[in-house]
């Protein structure tokens, strides 16, 4: 019985991030989490995406900004923090949720950095606030005295996710291709340019980095520890999917497995099932 609620509970939660995934009827509610004196998580329940703060003595460094309709909360939050200007936001991919702040930021005067694919992305769906600046492999933002470094080390949740990674501060902000807590299964968003196949190797790359903080792209701040568990579960579930297909299982013993070990709701099943498919024969 308590199972049963456990897991009805979790799916609530799961159908309610899947509502506010792609549109957001209202702000969400926020909380600042300090990882060190310079560096802040702006998170809220499950959607929209966390924002990470570098606060420099030259100006605020954010990774990803909500929702449109997050961003006068956003900035609220950021001023708490310092009476520097944001300078620089750095999208982690082109998902509303993650870059829906852009046009109003850049509107202060702020830069958006995105990967060359993530500004694709903007531009194919037709996307305000698209990117200023980009970059193919790796880039580095220097503000303050402080080094910013950013990463594409290929596909995972989309053709577009970046990591960013604060070497002084041993921390990494994820993105979607690292999701904690399982109301926000990992997502393969095909239309994006996510892969199943890549992931594992994608998140191979960005846990090469030397850090022990990761702020995952939806969920509470946590550690590569667990980046890594959630390295070894994309293998997981790609292998399962793969051998179900070998097995000549049905298209519905997969959905139900995916929805018993995965967590998978509607979203996924929507955006990943047919890619996943044809992906992984
Ligand atoms: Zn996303």
């Amino acid at each position: 019985m308590r199972k049963y609620l456990l897991l009805s509970i979790v799916s609530v939660l799961a159908v309610a991030a899947v509502v506010a995934y792609t549109q957001a009827p209202q702000a969400a509610k926020l909380d600042v989490v300090k990882i060190k004196d310079d560096l802040f998580v702006i998170h809220n329940d499950f959607v929209p995406g966390n924002v990470t703060a570098l606060i420099t003595n030259e100006g605020v460094v954010l990774v990803d900004d909500k929702f449109e309709v997050d961003s006068a909360n956003v900035v609220a939050e950021v001023k708490k923090l310092s009476n520097q200007p944001i300078k620089y936001v750095i999208n982690t991919h082109h998902h509303a949720d993650h870059s829906g702040g852009n046009a109003k930021l850049q509107q202060m005067g702020v830069m958006v950095v995105t990967s060359e694919q993530a500004r694709e992305n903007m531009v194919e769906g037709k996307q305000p606030g698209l990117s200023n600046i980009t970059f193919e492999k790796h880039a580095h933002i220097y503000l303050g005295g402080k080094n910013v470094e950013m990463y594409y080390f290929g596909r995972a949740h989309t053709n577009g996710d970046i990591v960013v990674y604060f070497p002084a501060q041993r921390t990494l902000a994820a993105g979607d291709m690292f999701t904690f807590g399982d109301a926000t299964p990992q997502l393969i968003d095909y239309s994006g340019g996510g892969s199943a196949k890549e992931w594992t190797k994608t998140l191979d790359g960005a846990l090469q980095l030397d850090f022990d903080t990761v702020v995952p792209g939806h969920g509470v701040v946590t550690t590569k520890r667990e980046m890594a568990k959630f390295r070894d579960s994309t293998l997981t579930l790609r292998n399962r999917i793969h051998d179900m297909i070998v097995q000549k299982k049905t298209r519905d013993e997969i959905v139900k497995m995916l929805q018993t070990e995965f967590h998978w709701a509607q979203l996924h099943f929507d955006r990943s099932l047919n890619g996943a498919l044809a992906e992984l024969q």
